[in-house]
């Protein structure tokens, strides 16, 4: 999340090669209302770039949820968890669908799913109905 300018040629470039879906929760933009915004994976709060490799596609919910943070506590274990880098990581090695719920592999998977509520019960309802109309994932 920033308030930074982004060229519209850097946003262009984020957009193509998400393939026009947030990075994280897979919905397409063309499926929010609201889209999808360019999001820093490291914010800039923490010394993050403006550049192609530090750059996602999110849409608005995981991209608010996620703000400048960087990752969380698994509280079974006590320990900081990174948050998944779209950059870096592969979404089924983190990720794997139950119906319309996102489930978790791994601890990154985790603390990403817990702090951008990919199962808040209105998101799980929204890919519901857009499973159904072959329009997700
Ligand atoms: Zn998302």
């Amino acid at each position: 999340m920033s308030r930074t300018y982004i060229a519209i040629e850097l946003r262009r470039l984020v957009a193509q090669r998400a393939n026009f879906r947030c990075e994280y929760c897979l919905i397409f933009a063309r499926d929010r209302l609201s889209g999808c915004h360019v999001d820093h994976i490291i914010s800039l709060k923490h010394g993050g770039e403006t550049t192609p490799e530090n750059l996602a596609y999110a849409c608005m919910f995981c991209n608010l949820n996620k703000g400048t943070d960087l990752g969380s506590i698994i509280w079974r274990t006590g320990e900081l968890i990174r948050f998944f880098n779209p950059r870096r990581d592969q979404w089924k090695e983190h990720f794997n669908f139950e119906g319309a719920i996102i489930q978790t592999l791994t601890d990154i998977g985790e603390v990403t799913a817990r702090i951008f509520q990919f199962n808040d019960p209105e998101r799980i309802l929204e890919r519901q109905i857009l499973m159904e109309a072959n329009r997700y994932p």
